[in-house]
């Protein structure tokens, strides 16, 4: 399995055709952006430990009967995945109030919600990444009604799925991104990746606002120290095993 013609150069990642034309390989870069790339740095050995913490994610949730992308990990920094074509959302779920929900609401930095929050943002980096309502998605056409439906349900098993797992590590799922794709046949798959680039996670083990950041925001908000949290996420989601989780849900 060789790497061929590079398809696509984002921020944190560049994504390979393969030989096989139902593969692709995800190489995961040390490069850190953040404010629609305003702000640019490197993180010392991020490629490595966000392809290690997605790869046992997208295994955990895979355990779990939730359709990902991934395949297997071949080198450190590289994921091996089924080649899907990726719809232009990013699907945000929020438990506690943060980040950009904060700044737009006026709700307090660590409100509970009382419910989890999906959102839909349009993956476009020339309009700055959009909060869409459900009829301009639709209007766009990004995807159809039933998708649509079966991505908020899909988030919110993710959800639960990942919280429960977080938990179990001492960590607090705050607030993630999911990008989905279709596969050939036009099946929904779990894309991407799930990492610290990409979930607010907080330390359970600390109660000041600014040490408990395990996340992007250290980078964000020039807290320091991001190399050594990245590690500390990793170490704490290798230690749980991949394993089912929560029951599943009854089927009506
Ligand atoms: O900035 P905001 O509060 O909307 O981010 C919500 C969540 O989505 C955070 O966990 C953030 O890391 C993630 N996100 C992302 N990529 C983006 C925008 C947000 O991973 N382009």
């Amino acid at each position: 399995m060789f790497a061929r013609q590079k398809l696509y150069e984002g921020k944190a990642k560049i994504v390979y055709a393969t030989d096989d034309p139902d593969v692709f390989l995800t190489h995961f870069k040390n490069d850190a952006t953040a404010f629609n790339a305003q702000k640019r740095g490197q993180i010392a050995g991020k490629g490595e430990i966000n392809a290690a913490i997605s790869s046992h994610l997208f295994q955990l949730l895979e355990a779990n009967s939730i359709p990902t992308h991934f395949i297997d990990r071949p080198t450190a920094e590289d994921m091996r995945v089924k080649a899907v074509k990726i719809i232009p959302l990013e699907v945000v779920v929020r438990n506690i109030a943060a980040g950009s929900l904060c700044q737009q609401t006026g709700l307090e930095l660590g409100a509970v919600l009382k419910q989890p929050l999906v959102e839909f943002y349009y993956k476009n980096d020339a309009l700055g990444d959009p909060l869409l309502t459900r009829d301009r998605l639709l209007l766009l056409e990004l995807a159809t009604p039933e998708q649509l439906d079966q991505l908020q349900q899909m988030a919110l098993r993710i959800n639960e799925l990942l919280s429960a797992f977080f938990q179990q590590c001492g960590i607090t799922l705050v607030d993630f991104k999911l990008e989905f794709g279709l596969d050939r046949n036009q099946q929904i798959l779990l894309a991407d990746e799930i990492s610290p680039d990409t979930c607010r996670l907080w330390d359970q083990g600390e109660t000041d606002p600014d040490r408990r950041v395990m996340d992007k925001d250290r980078f964000r908000r020039d807290l320091g120290d991001v190399e050594g949290a990245y590690r500390r996420v990793l170490e704490r989601v290798l230690n749980q095993p991949v394993q089912p989780l929560v029951q599943e849900p009854v089927q009506e």
